[in-house]
């Protein structure tokens, strides 16, 4: 709360009228306006804040008749309004009388900030590449700026950016500082395009770009490869990022569910009987796998950690293998002839035993009982 007394704040007598109200406020508001007093700015803006504050009283028929009825002191606490305001409030408030000279406060320069757009490209990897992680070099062709743009020196603002701007109020000349109008804030002008260079300065060029894939990406997953994309207009601001969407390649033996691989396993019906030994082509190495006399087809094995490698670097999944048991579809006469023999031995007849597990226990099994 200012001690003054508003009218001894605008300078007025008791009586003055509406128009010396106006007048005595418009001079102050021009003396103190912040962006005529850089170097005492704080105590400027106090003493146009008070300004603002007396005008807004007194220059109200009714707030003057209850200012003057109750007096400075008491006055206050029928008004809460004026111990908010501030510096844009009395700008946003005023600005029909201020007029647009005073707006030039809160539209200081603001230089142009720009950003080149972001690319975006599609990347096909095998699984091995997702299993190890790698390095590709990509071919993108992205938008540079061209260093044979020609500039010259903004003749308006003399590299600057900004210009001043006097405006005639009824406060009087006020000058504001503006982004100049001919070169956008820039500073400079374009002086000569050359061929090939489009009219924001950019040229394309074709970019070998090393894109790192961590081990274990996913498909669909995105990689940010930073300021890859295009350059901003003219290379003034920053550049645009390459996003690279992976894309995986299906792989001919092995399915893949996150970090876990699926393997189907085929072996013949004598292996299944005797019992045989398997090699698997995993991506860590060959893996020798025993299949034990009697095996059931369906049966699943887990090869633990020979799965992919999980992105955040902390172990591995699983490798599962589904054994089937491959029948042929066509025999000969003469293993026709046994195989008929054979089917009268009782120990080939199926037999559902307690011990075998359903399908969906086996599932149970290997997702639960680790
Ligand atoms: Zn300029």
């Amino acid at each position: 709360m200012n001690n003054k007394d508003y009218y001894q704040i605008l300078g007025i007598d008791r009586h003055a009228n509406s128009d010396e109200i106006k007048r005595a406020y418009r001079k102050l508001a021009f003396k103190y306006h912040p962006d005529r007093n850089i170097n005492n700015k704080q105590e400027a803006e106090d003493k146009f804040k008070a300004a603002a504050e007396a005008y807004s009283i007194l220059s109200d028929k009714q707030k003057r008749l209850q200012y003057d009825q109750y007096g400075h002191e008491n006055y206050h606490e029928f008004d809460h309004q004026k111990s908010d305001l501030n510096v844009e409030d009395i700008f946003s408030s005023f600005g029909d009388i201020l007029n647009d000279g005073l707006g030039g406060f809160t539209d200081f320069v603001e230089t142009t900030k720009q950003q080149g757009d972001n690319l975006r490209i599609k990347i096909r990897l095998e699984l091995n590449e997702i299993n190890n992680g790698i390095i590709k070099k990509i071919k993108v062709k992205r938008m540079k700026f061209s260093k044979d743009v020609q500039f010259k020196v903004c003749p308006l603002c003399h590299g600057t950016g900004s210009i001043n701007k006097l405006s005639h109020t009824f406060l009087g000349q006020i000058q504001t500082t503006i982004n100049c109008t001919q070169c956008f804030g820039l500073g400079k002008l374009i002086l000569r395009i050359p061929r090939g260079v489009n009219n924001q300065g950019l040229k394309q060029v074709e970019e070998l770009i090393n894109i790192k894939i961590p081990a274990g990406i996913k498909n669909k997953m995105h990689i940010k490869v930073l300021g890859k994309g295009n350059d901003a207009p003219f290379g003034l601001g920053q550049k645009g990022d390459l996003i690279v969407l992976v894309e995986e390649i299906p792989h001919p033996n092995f399915q893949r569910n996150g970090d876990n691989l699926f393997y189907d396993l085929y072996i013949s019906i004598p292996q299944a009987i005797l019992g045989t030994y398997e090699y698997i082509p995993t991506f860590n190495g060959t893996v020798r796998i025993k299949i034990s006399p009697g095996s059931q087809g369906g049966k699943i094995l887990r090869l633990k950690g020979k799965g992919l490698p999980q992105m955040n670097g902390f172990g591995r999944g699983d490798l599962f293998i589904h054994i089937n048991i491959w029948v042929p579809k066509t025999i000969s006469q003469e293993h026709k002839l046994w195989f008929q023999n054979i089917n009268k031995d009782p120990h080939f007849a199926p037999k559902h035993n307690q011990n075998n597990k359903s399908f969906l226990d086996k599932i149970k099994e290997i997702y639960y009982n680790d």
